[in-house]
């Protein structure tokens, strides 16, 4: 069963998905050359906790840090540490956010300074592979619809999807059913309601779509070495156009 949020609830997650937004925003305006991603994990976990919320993503499954922070090759889940960051380099932030029991979830990938210009179509296709899905979370279409919408975003611009992670619902747990994938064929899946909040997040990859997992056992790479983009918005379907909670 696909959990769905009454108006009160659907504003407590209207806080709680802000609050990630905000954390976002104050993340994209730290980053630069030379900045340890450590020095992000802390200052975005302080920003969280003085807003009393919590990063949802501590201890999640015994998770070490506080926010994801992925660099190039890297698709989701590394752990912040004393890596610095270099121009040209492109890095994913996924921040995640409990307050008052509710859960937000979203993530950005992020540019260093100049970046080449094959990175750069990586992260507009992405984006805009993340917007195609979210306009098709409406009422009366079907869960596989915003997956297909993704895909054709991303495999007509020549990317991949990554297959083997996938969206999520979240609510009073940061991950609900259902998962959402983003790939799919449109027309399938179960019908989407009003009420359902969703976390709708493409990883495209500029080579292919394999994946591997880092020796620290969390951190996911692309297995042919080349970058990757993640964008995530927490979003609520309406009887009329979805609305994306995880705006400022
Ligand atoms: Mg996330
Ligand atoms: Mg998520």
């Amino acid at each position: 069963m696909i959990p769905i949020k009454n108006s009160h609830e659907i504003d407590a997650m209207r806080k709680s998905a802000r609050l990630v937004a905000r954390s976002l925003g104050l993340a994209g305006s730290r980053i630069r050359p030379g900045l340890r991603t450590v020095e992000l994990d802390e200052e975005i976990a302080d920003f969280i906790y003085s807003n009393d919320a919590k990063p949802a993503f501590k201890n999640f499954n015994g998770y070490p840090a506080n926010i994801c922070v992925s660099v190039n090759d890297q698709i989701v889940h590394g752990i912040p540490g004393n890596r610095v960051l270099e121009e040209g380099d492109i890095v994913s932030v996924d921040v995640g956010v409990e307050l008052e029991g509710y859960f937000g979830d979203s993530a950005r990938t992020f540019a260093v300074g100049q970046i080449s210009n094959e990175k750069q179509r990586l992260l507009t296709v992405t984006e805009a592979a993340l917007i195609a899905g979210i306009e098709q979370a409406k009422e009366g279409n079907r869960l596989h619809d915003i997956g297909h919408a993704v895909q054709q975003t991303a495999e007509q611009a020549g990317f991949s999807v990554v297959r083997d992670l996938v969206g999520h619902g979240i609510g009073r747990a940061l991950h609900e059913p259902p998962e959402v994938p983003n790939f799919g064929n449109p027309g399938s899946g179960p019908r989407l309601q009003k009420g359902m909040v969703l976390a709708i997040e493409p990883m495209i990859n500029l080579g292919s779509h394999e994946i591997e997992v880092e020796n620290d056992r969390w951190t996911i790479i692309t297995r042919d070495g080349r970058p990757s983009a993640h964008f995530e918005h927490t979003i609520v379907i309406t009887d009329r156009d979805p609305e994306v909670l995880t705006k400022e």
